[in-house]
């Protein structure tokens, strides 16, 4: 791998995956920093648009959009040496990228940590145990001898992976290794305080009453089955001014009420429904998400979509409770 990437590869693309989180543009900002300071030709391709709050991670080098710049975006990957593939492992989830992708023969670099990787790389760097993909991108620099090449913008890039896919060290984060790469990152520059903040502390009023809108009116407890759902229209969206990201983490807020192990956020998106679960403990929520709504993921934290109306896809997992009462009793 070593050899390969060092002796043959001069050009290279990131590419996260589709409605990219935290993790994905904080992995592949952070690898993008560093394969320019080593000297790579290096540029990140993400499949559609981000949230404007991670806008500041990179202010030289910011993230192609597929979706608005297909052109240039083309030709970029036509000339690339290899693909490097960020906090994904399934063809599915490139977008629109995957059909210009398909006939083209390039070797890939997987680095990711969801469960059954799909995809056939030449060079897989897949954990599970691991935190975050920004975390294992550390690993992977490390293994290269590339740590010399972290500087300020990927100190702060991969922190913000670690941070958000661990909701702040609050979830997949009982690894000491963690913790090391945390340390590393802080001494190589990394502001704790500034992610935080754009993380955590950085919402518009509009997304604040939406949520205090979810949490109200349109939050379904079920408590023989220890489940919850918070649903949105796309008419409500359009109420308050919804922007991408805006709804991150409300699918969380549920689990903080004593007794709810298994909680589901359906909203309606671009003519289909988008759903996002998160459990506590051995609900494994990839499962019912693979099994029910096309999507995969974590076992605490997965999602999926589906095309049947919001109404209907509310039955059915009104529907599916009952089905899945043992295991949600008992765990
Ligand atoms: P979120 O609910 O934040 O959109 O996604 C939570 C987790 O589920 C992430 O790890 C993400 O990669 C995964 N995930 C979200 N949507 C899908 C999907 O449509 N298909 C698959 N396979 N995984 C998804
Ligand atoms: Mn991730």
């Amino acid at each position: 791998m070593s050899d390969w990437l060092k002796g043959s590869v001069k050009k290279v693309v990131i590419i996260p995956h589709v409605n990219p989180d935290g993790d994905a543009i904080g992995a592949s900002i952070g690898l993008n920093d560093i394969f320019i300071n080593a000297g790579f030709d290096s540029c990140v391709i993400v499949p559609n648009d981000f949230p404007g709050y991670l806008n500041w991670l990179d202010n030289h080098h910011h993230p192609l959009v597929y979706e608005n710049n297909t052109k240039l975006c083309q030709n970029i990957l036509a000339k690339t040496d290899a693909l490097f593939f960020l906090d994904f492992n399934d063809l599915k989830r490139l977008g629109k990228i995957e059909e210009y992708l398909h006939f083209m023969k390039k070797p890939i670099v997987l680095i990711d940590h969801h469960p059954d990787p799909k995809i056939n790389a030449e060079y897989i760097f897949s954990d599970t145990d691991v935190s975050s993909t920004a975390e294992l991108v550390y690993d992977f620099v490390e293994a290269l001898g590339m740590l010399e090449h972290i500087g300020r913008v990927g100190s702060n890039a991969l922190l913000t992976g670690i941070i958000a896919d661990t909701g702040s060290f609050s979830h997949n984060a009982s690894r000491h290794s963690t913790y090391r790469i945390v340390g590393e990152l802080i001494n190589k520059g990394a502001d704790k305080e500034r992610i935080n903040d754009s993380l955590f502390n950085n919402f518009s009023e509009k997304r604040m009453r939406l949520l205090g809108y979810c949490l109200s009116e349109k939050m379904e407890i079920f408590p023989q089955y220890r489940s919850a759902v918070i649903w949105l229209t796309a008419n409500e969206l359009k109420k308050y001014d919804f922007q991408p990201g805006d709804t991150e983490g409300f699918v969380n807020y549920p689990l903080s009420i004593k007794g709810i192990v298994f909680s589901a956020f359906f909203m309606e998106k671009n003519g289909i429904v988008k759903v996002s679960f998160r459990s506590k403990g051995n609900f494994a929520t990839n499962e019912f998400s693979g099994e029910h709504f096309h999507g995969g993921g974590h076992r605490n934290a997965s999602g999926g979509e589906t095309k049947l109306s919001i109404k209907e896809a509310l039955e059915l997992f009104r529907s599916l409770l009952p089905k899945y009462a043992l295991q949600l009793e008992t765990d």
